[in-house]
């Protein structure tokens, strides 16, 4: 993960350079647990669930093992089980998709509106049938997609609305954060997203009670009450204490955190502006999170071998579409072309982006980029 690299370098993401400022805070929490004896659902995890609950904006949020098992425990949740249709977009992280077929399910896999990498509610529409037992959305390296417009169709249609929100914590549309406009809002707490943990983690937002106690039976075996097993395809996966006391100090600092992603963010297309270069759009009313700042190159791999040269590291997410890997193909449908989707993989390039990259290593980045054209 590049979190120790040399100082010449500017790494893609740097969580230990977070902890590091972080760590007497993050060291007392530790101690904190390991003195309280408790460490599965204890007091910690009770406080950062009230914690991130109050921050959404919805009546309660269930601490789970990661941000793949929070899809999971999701879809469960919802009923949906073998030949059920799942649809979602083609252009999202593996887990997405591996949670929907590890269930069985179908995926039904949609193309992106390319501006926002996202899905649109006319997308979103198309790929709806008899047999479509949830829709989920994927705000994207943290652009919010018009969920509220989406909820409209889905709801039109009697289908429930998953957020898959790993990428975009923090994000919001207008005054309320993503999470927030569907039934369940699905977030992971991997090191390197907004909110990350020192280890794994997840979470799952929601504010209808009914669908809240089944994902907290869900995580535990499918008890509704201590040892009683209510709740059919219930296993184990649970926040632990020390990441959720580690976690409610990050969630402490996660505004200030995404504002400082979204200054770096603004400071890359000022300075990256008038180059042969697709920039990252944040539509009108819509607060992008930045978890990543993608940009589109048909020259991209030439780029990336170039910045490399140069000290700064940068990714691709993704090298694959979902509907290019051969276990996901095998099981999707595909209601669709997936053209602006087969189109931007080859092309897209991840740029640094962690809240502690400072202004001179963002302006080094863009130095780089902008010596890459002028050859
Ligand atoms: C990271 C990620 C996940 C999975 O989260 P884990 O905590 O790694 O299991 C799911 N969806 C998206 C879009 C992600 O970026």
């Amino acid at each position: 993960m590049l979190n120790r690299a040399a100082p010449d370098i500017v790494p893609l993401a740097a969580p230990a350079a977070e902890n590091a400022r972080l760590r007497p805070d993050l060291l007392a929490a530790v101690a904190r647990v390991i003195d309280s004896g408790a460490y599965v659902l204890g007091d910690e995890v009770r406080a950062f669930e009230a914690e991130m609950a109050a921050a959404l904006g919805v009546k309660g949020v269930v601490g789970v093992g990661s941000g793949t098992d929070a899809l999971i425990i999701a879809l469960r949740a919802l009923g949906v089980g073998s030949g059920d249709e799942v649809v979602l977009p083609s252009h999202t992280a593996g887990p997405t998709a591996a949670a929907v077929c590890l269930l069985g399910a179908v995926p039904v896999l949609i193309d992106v509106d390319p501006d926002i990498y996202g899905v649109t509610p006319e997308l979103v529409a198309t790929a709806l049938t008899e047999r479509t037992k949830a829709v989920i959305v994927v705000h994207l390296y943290g652009h919010p997609v018009d969920v509220e417009a989406i909820a409209v169709v889905t709801r039109g249609a009697g289908v429930p609305l998953i957020e898959d929100c790993a990428q975009a914590q923090g994000a919001r549309i207008g005054e309320r954060q993503v999470g927030s406009f569907g039934d369940i809002g699905c977030f992971s707490f991997y090191p390197t997203k907004n909110l990350g943990a020192i280890g794994d983690g997840g979470a799952l937002a929601s504010s209808d009670e009914a669908i809240l106690a089944k994902l907290r039976a869900l995580r535990t075996y499918g008890w509704v009450r201590p040892q009683y097993a209510e709740v059919p395809g219930g296993a184990c996966s649970r926040l632990d204490e020390l990441q959720a006391a580690m976690l409610r100090i990050k969630l402490a600092g996660l505004d200030a955190s995404v504002t400082r992603r979204r200054a770096i963010a603004e400071r890359y297309r000022v300075g990256l502006h008038g180059l042969p270069l697709r920039l990252p759009v944040e539509r009108q009313g819509h607060a992008h999170g930045h978890h990543l700042f993608v940009v589109r190159s048909e020259q991209r791999d030439a780029l990336a071998e170039h910045l490399k040269g140069h000290g700064v590291m940068t990714g691709r997410h993704y090298p694959y579409a979902v509907h290019e890997q051969p276990v996901f193909k095998a099981a999707a449908r595909i209601p669709h072309p997936l053209s602006e989707t087969e189109a931007l993989i080859p092309e897209i390039l991840s740029l640094p982006l962690f809240p502690e990259l400072t202004d001179a290593q963002v302006d080094r980045v863009i130095a780089a980029v902008r010596g890459f054209f002028a050859r």
